[in-house]
């Protein structure tokens, strides 16, 4: 979900008034584990954090569970894509670039709980979920609209304010007081051109 924070939102050049939320995708292979540690990626100067609620959608079509997520975004080829008014995909649908840690299951522990993100030990995004302008719920009852929703599929709900970059070496601390943390430390760049990861 884009701009579901208001500050984020105005951070972003957006308008936060509550216009329906709106949706970009990342493929499955975005997904990584907590414990592995993603690489830098290729192709882009300007690597950033944006720390997230993930909710995890159950057998029965509910949200079932929860975690904690980084978007990783090169905001660079996102700036040049809004520009051109091309597609998101590049700048977000790439390998490895939705972190996630362990899913908690049954109802959100606090819905007002802090969501921080701390870069080397450094705290560069805070907020609350409750700051979110659209709540899961209705993240999800929008969503419906637009696709057939599945278990298994998970909704990242959008950052707070303070996205910045990350490098190769930094480490990522990502939390939601009352979720599993996220922790992982951004590997070198991998050479791809050959179609594998190594
Ligand atoms: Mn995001």
């Amino acid at each position: 979900v884009g701009q579901n924070y208001a500050a984020h939102a105005r951070e972003m050049g957006g308008d936060p008034s509550r216009a329906p939320p709106f949706f970009f995708t990342k493929p499955g292979d975005a997904l990584v584990t907590d414990g592995t540690d993603p690489a830098y990626p290729t192709a882009t100067a300007n690597l950033h954090h944006e720390v997230e609620l993930v909710c995890a959608v159950g057998e029965d079509g509910a949200i079932a569970g929860w975690a904690v997520g980084c978007d990783l975004t090169r905001r660079d080829l996102q700036a040049a894509a809004k520009e051109k008014g091309r597609p998101w995909d590049a700048a977000k649908g790439f390998d490895q670039s939705a972190p996630c840690g362990a899913l908690t299951l049954g109802a959100l522990p606090d819905p007002a709980a802090v969501i921080e993100i701390r870069i080397n030990g450094e705290r560069r995004q805070t907020g609350r979920l409750s700051d979110m302008i659209w709540s899961p719920e209705e993240v999800l009852v929008e969503a419906r609209r637009l696709w057939a929703v599945q278990p298994g599929d998970l909704i990242f709900t959008g950052t707070p304010e303070g996205v910045g970059p990350v490098v190769a070496g930094d480490r990522v601390e990502a939390t939601i007081e009352g979720l599993q943390p996220l922790a992982f430390t951004l590997s070198p760049p991998v050479d791809v051109s050959d179609g594998r990861r190594g």
